[in-house]
């Protein structure tokens, strides 16, 4: 039999920074082989969650769990335990190899043993068909190649759940589509579940399951793309009405 798919949840999760809450009570989960999108404006609270669900941060109040276990708030047992993230501002090292920045990942988040790093990193860049990167530099690619080594090196890690802070940022279209692409095969061919943060309201549509729209640290609305897309508190948030 097919073992249950892992999941990822926040539950009733709330974060408060001094005064001020990111977060307010929110639930949401992500299982793998699933997509969900995280919609929101600046300052709703979206980024919080992420950290909250990768681990880089506690709740205040709430529990977020993987698999029902409390998830270690420690990004590299988080990763470990199969949640893995990028973030919005690429994180490479400019002065190693893309090949490096990958196998580097396979060691330090997916507990791969240093002499067989390479060989993962060059099985990951081949996976994305990006074998002639390996051996450039990372500050010398495009931003476009340096996103999508981000996306390798945190598959170096072997997630089971894949968190996205705004990979489509700064793309030009033709990049998107390859990211939509990339996204169905991290589902499909390896079976990962994908929390995805976005301004791109058409990957989110295109990539994602289900959608839910953050407005002041409370999730306003969930459910379909298209329901969310259509939803009246989403709309009058978007359009400021
Ligand atoms: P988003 O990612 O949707 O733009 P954030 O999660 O970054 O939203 O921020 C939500 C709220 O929490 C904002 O009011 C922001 O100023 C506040 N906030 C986020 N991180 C911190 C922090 N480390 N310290 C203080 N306030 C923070």
């Amino acid at each position: 039999a097919e073992p249950e798919p892992i999941t990822l949840s926040a539950e009733a999760a709330s974060r408060d920074f001094g005064g001020v809450r990111a977060l307010d009570g929110v639930s949401l989960s992500v299982a793998e082989g699933e997509v969900v999108g995280l919609i929101g404006p600046n300052g709703s609270g979206k980024t919080t969650l992420l950290n909250l669900l990768s681990g880089v941060l506690a709740p205040t109040a709430g529990r977020v769990l993987l698999d029902q276990a409390p998830l270690p708030a420690v990004p590299r047992r988080a990763a470990r335990a199969g949640v893995v993230r990028t973030f919005q501002n690429i994180r490479l090292f400019g002065e190693l190899t893309a090949l490096e920045n990958v196998a580097a990942a396979a060691v330090a988040a997916g507990g791969a043993r240093r002499r067989d790093a390479d060989a993962i990193a060059r099985r990951e860049l081949a996976w994305l068909g990006a074998e002639h990167v390996a051996p450039a530099l990372a500050a010398d690619l495009s931003y476009g190649e340096q996103r999508m080594v981000e996306i390798v090196r945190a598959l170096a890690a072997r997630p089971r759940l894949l968190l996205l802070d705004e990979p489509a940022a700064g793309m030009p279209e033709s990049e998107t589509r390859a990211l939509a692409a990339l996204i169905a095969r991290i589902r499909e061919e390896r079976g990962a579940g994908l929390l995805i943060v976005e301004h791109d309201v058409d990957l989110i549509v295109t990539s994602c399951d289900r959608v839910a729209a953050l407005v002041e640290g409370r999730v306003v609305a969930h459910g379909t793309p298209e329901a969310v897309r259509t939803d009246p508190a989403v709309i009058s948030t978007y359009l400021g009405a």
